[in-house]
């Protein structure tokens, strides 16, 4: 049976990225390696849209978090961390382990922060070093508006980080046409990669604060992955097969430009979203983001046997995190994911809804 992984993350991994990973194994410390890493690092510019250096680092996506707040701030920094859902909290919690003061901004799940009131803040709290938040919080299904937030944060001292791990590839960026300085990325979502790679793109306002920053770090030390990096050079063994395939993953990516990568998931999400309101069940963003699209369930129907019947089809659709569990379901539209899955996965999802509703009756 065809197993249809539907989840923001992992993702599925198209075949010609899979081939490219089952070769035999290269060495890191050879011409062969840095060309391969030298295209990677080209073209993960243009996928993040920016001329600043995105340094590669072997850790799931939390790694690239954490680098982000140790090499940037000092104990006892202050920050200001917006909180929409799971992945805004995991930025708080990481500043909090290392002792940097966090000033959160609490937004309702399911919404976005506006630019207006995160400047009311930032004006009430000019120490604040740094801006904390997500292109698509993942948890909700929500995009954030970060050329508006970066619009605020520009005109301050501070600097604006963003998690766009979920985001990248299918919802629109542009790092340095908006301002942002430090864009933090992970192999297996958009990038149609295995879970291990992390990424962060780090601008000159960032490099300053580098500078200055004066937290504990070894593995994750920006200034060791950027010295290297003109060379093609790693300071650690990294994650070689990973980036073999990454090489791949970015050349299906950027072949016809991102911009139109970009654009076919902001039409299959429109065709989720249509198919959802076609089925009469309603969304749980009110900005839904065209990486991932989350549908509250009906209150006639339990949230994970949905769930579960329809992986006895073949089909992982990814429940609610936190608070949300068993309220609301998950479907993922980006990376590798195909028009002909959504639609194989939508059929289904409307007859077991059906089936559930019926039993209920019967
Ligand atoms: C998946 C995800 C992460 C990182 O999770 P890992 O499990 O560490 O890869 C972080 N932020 C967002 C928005 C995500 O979707």
């Amino acid at each position: 049976m065809k197993k249809y992984l539907l989840t923001p993350g992992p993702t599925p991994i198209p075949a010609e990225v899979a081939e490219s990973m089952a070769k035999p194994i290269i060495h890191h410390r050879t011409k062969q390696y840095r060309d391969i890493f030298q295209t990677v690092n080209d073209k993960l510019k243009s996928a993040f849209k920016t001329e600043n250096n995105v340094l590669t680092f072997a850790s799931s996506g939390t790694g690239a978090m954490e680098a982000s707040v140790c090499n940037s701030l000092s104990k006892g920094d202050s920050v200001i961390v917006i909180r929409g859902g799971k992945f805004g909290e995991r930025f708080a919690e990481i500043c909090e382990a290392y002792g940097v003061n966090v000033l959160p901004f609490d937004i309702e799940w399911g919404t976005r922060p506006e630019a207006p009131a995160l400047e009311e803040i930032l004006k009430e709290n000019r120490k604040v070093k740094a801006v904390f938040t997500q292109l698509c919080e993942t948890s909700t299904a929500t995009v954030y508006d970060i050329k508006s937030i970066a619009g605020v944060v520009n005109k301050t001292g501070a600097i604006l980080v963003v998690d766009v791990i979920s985001g990248l590839g299918s919802d629109e960026f542009d790092m340095d046409g908006w301002g942002v300085d430090i864009a933090i990325g992970g192999s297996q979502k958009g990038l149609m990669l295995p879970p291990g790679l992390s990424f962060c793109a780090v601008s000159k306002k960032a490099w300053d604060m580098v500078k200055k920053s004066t937290l504990p770090r070894y593995y994750y030390d920006f200034a060791k992955y950027d010295k290297l990096i003109e060379k093609s050079d790693n300071p650690f063994t990294p994650a070689i097969t990973l980036v073999v395939g990454l090489e791949k993953a970015l050349s299906i990516i950027t072949q016809n430009g991102v911009d139109n990568f970009v654009a076919g998931h902001r039409k299959d999400a429109s065709y989720v979203r249509d198919y959802i309101a076609g089925l009469g069940l309603s969304l749980f963003s009110r900005f839904p983001s065209d990486a991932v699209t989350a549908v509250n369930v009906p209150e006639s129907v339990d949230g994970a046997k949905l769930i579960d019947s329809l992986k006895t089809n073949g089909i992982t659709f990814a429940g609610g995190q936190g608070h949300l569990k068993g309220k609301i379901f998950r479907i993922a539209h980006m990376g590798g994911i195909s028009r002909e899955d959504l639609q194989f996965a939508l059929g289904k999802l409307k007859e077991t809804l059906e089936e559930l509703t019926s039993n209920k009756q019967g």
